[in-house]
């Protein structure tokens, strides 16, 4: 019997994100990070606010 999914707030931190990841507890409690929806990160700040026009930082290689 397959688990039932339940919508997971994400947690970009974003004060206007209100995407919901749906992930069965199972999932969620895989995760090997924060509950984040497609293209949400926490280093990126808000994409939602920033726009898309945000400048891509360039990767340092370490
Ligand atoms: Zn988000």
């Amino acid at each position: 019997m397959p688990e039932t999914k339940a919508p997971f707030m994400c947690e970009c931190g974003a004060s206007l994100c209100d995407e919901r990841i749906w992930l069965s507890p199972t999932d969620y409690a895989g995760l090997d990070g924060p509950c984040l929806a497609p293209r949400h990160t926490l280093d990126e700040g808000n994409p939602l606010e920033q726009g898309r026009q945000r400048r891509k930082r360039r990767r340092r290689r370490s």
